[in-house]
């Protein structure tokens, strides 16, 4: 069509060597103009891939179709009428939809993410959630993360009573150990104070464990619980040297880093070396970046720089921030008399196929190095916290480290208990939709009933709506 625009409106990005001085964030909002010339480029596709990407389904053709026509407000509500942590994840989002989005074949995908921001900062997004008549039952959920939460909205709009049992002082799970740069702190509570008219109670610092099992939740009265206790406790390598003052685990490490304005290291002037390179190692090196200004961070990984998981921007960003690299690397031992003083790493390539024809990666004799450092940060995974919960409930822990439910019905081996988790905030949030959905669908079979449909969370009968054939705009901005 004459005129499309396959470029995206640029999203306004403080310069690297600017941001990697302070906490601020590092993408700004689109102006209202902005973001309507940028919707204005989404085809509005009858098979729209980027809400089947979305494992929530968020209808993003119809938030964009809303703002390019500059319905803000119907916008907003359309967005957290199916995503109650809308704000968290205009964010921090690692936006699959994007990656699925039909622009992206020819120019570059609608910035479907940056327009659900959009949607929330120009339209009405100060609603309140409505529940349904009352079910007067009640639902147990241990863990207060986004597959918690998200359960607990699921379950709240549909009129169930719900109490979430968290371990913390505080609500969020890994979110909470999002950077600043990324998430500036305020939006888990302007999400969550859309609940405040849900019969949802938070009980904060309350751990689940050998006190406060599922099966006695279930005693005293809770007609299911839901284990959504997540994967935060952080991997350790075993290696030689990893008690040394100065060796830091990444979630510890972020969560300081948010939560006191000196971290766990203060603002000095550090020699770091980061193991690891998925997200939160990424998370770990950009933080300590800006933890220790004049200071130098390295990431060490074991692979090459293609095969790293961390995602293209968070890569990008760090190299214009100034980290360095070293790949194909493996950590051997942690030197250090008192406090860390280097680390000792050794070379990898890729050895011959196992039986499976798999490639493990080996090291190579002879190959080791030592790089001096003060400061060693270990991201290399994270596992559940399972201390006390019962054998019985027998939880199959998946691989990236959280309990779920066995079957399709999220169940585990005790009736009425239910587990799920995700690996990401939105994949969380699809678990615990899932699970909440479950959950529904145990009772009212229990009961001799039959689910009844989802309600509107607003308490309305009509969601925003674009109008009868809208196929896209007209190109006229
Ligand atoms: C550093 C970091 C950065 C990340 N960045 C992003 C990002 O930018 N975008 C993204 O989409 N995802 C990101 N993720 C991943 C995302 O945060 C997780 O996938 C998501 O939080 C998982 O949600 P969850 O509710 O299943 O678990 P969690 O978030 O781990 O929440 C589980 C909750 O259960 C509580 N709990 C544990 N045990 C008990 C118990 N016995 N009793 C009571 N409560 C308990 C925990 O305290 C926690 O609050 C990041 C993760 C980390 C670690
Ligand atoms: S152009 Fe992209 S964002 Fe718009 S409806 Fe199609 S797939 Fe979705
Ligand atoms: S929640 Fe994430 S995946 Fe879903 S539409 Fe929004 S940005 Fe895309």
């Amino acid at each position: 069509m004459e005129g499309r625009r396959y470029d995206r409106t640029p999203i306004p990005e403080d310069a690297g060597f600017q941001r990697a001085a302070n906490f601020g964030e590092v993408l700004h909002a689109y102006t209202k103009e902005e973001a309507i010339v940028e919707a204005q480029r989404c085809l509005q596709c009858a098979m729209p891939y980027c809400v089947q990407a979305c494992p929530i389904n968020q209808d993003c053709r119809g938030y964009i179709g809303l703002i390019a026509q500059q319905r803000f407000d119907d916008a907003a509500r359309l967005t957290l009428q199916e995503n109650p942590l809308a704000t968290v994840l205009c964010k921090t989002c690692y936006h699959y939809c994007e990656e699925d989005c039909i622009m992206g074949e020819r120019g570059v995908p609608i910035a479907i993410r940056h327009l659900k921001r959009a949607a929330l900062e120009f339209g009405r997004s100060d609603l309140l959630y409505v529940p349904s008549a009352p079910r007067h039952k009640r639902v147990a959920i241990i863990g207060g993360g986004p597959t918690g939460l998200m359960a607990a909205w699921e379950l709240g709009v549909r009129g169930y009573s719900v109490s979430v049992f968290e371990a913390q002082p505080f609500l969020g799970g890994e979110v909470e150990t999002i950077p600043r740069y990324h998430l500036d702190g305020d939006e888990l509570d302007t999400d969550l104070a859309r609940y405040k008219n849900l019969d949802v109670t938070f009980l904060l610092g309350k751990r689940a464990g050998a006190e406060l099992t599922p099966e006695k939740l279930l005693q005293d009265g809770y007609a299911a619980v839901l284990v959504a206790v997540g994967a935060s406790d952080p991997k350790l390598l075993g290696l030689p040297g990893e008690e040394l003052p100065g060796v830091f685990p990444a979630l510890p490490f972020l969560l300081a880093v948010n939560k006191g304005p000196e971290g766990l290291f203060g603002r000095k002037r550090r020699t770091i070396v980061v193991i690891g390179g998925g997200d939160v190692a990424f998370d770990a090196a950009r933080s300590s970046r800006r933890r220790s200004k004049d200071g130098s961070v390295t990431v060490v990984y074991r692979k090459t720089r293609t095969e790293m998981p961390a995602g293209e921007e968070e890569v990008t960003e760090a190299v214009e921030e100034g980290i360095h690299f070293l790949f194909e690397r493996a950590p051997v031992r942690i030197l250090g008399a008192g406090h860390v003083e280097g680390i000792v790493v050794q070379r990898t390539e890729v050895g011959p196929p196992d039986a499976k024809g798999r490639r493990p990666v080996v090291p190579v004799a002879g190959s080791e190095e030592t790089i001096p450092c003060d400061t060693v940060i270990l991201a290399v995974g994270e596992k559940a916290n399972l201390e006390g919960f019962p054998e019985e409930l027998d939880l199959r822990i998946t691989a990236q480290g959280w309990p779920q439910g066995k079957g399709a019905d999220w169940m585990t081996d005790v009736e009425g208990v239910f587990a799920a988790g995700g690996k990401s905030i939105v994949y969380a949030m699809g678990a615990g939709t899932a699970a909440a959905l479950a959950i529904e669908a145990y009772l009212v079979k229990k009961a001799g009933e039959t689910p009844p449909p989802r309600p509107d969370p607003f308490g309305g009968p009509d969601s925003p709506k674009l109008p009868e054939g809208y196929g896209g705009p007209t190109w006229q901005l």
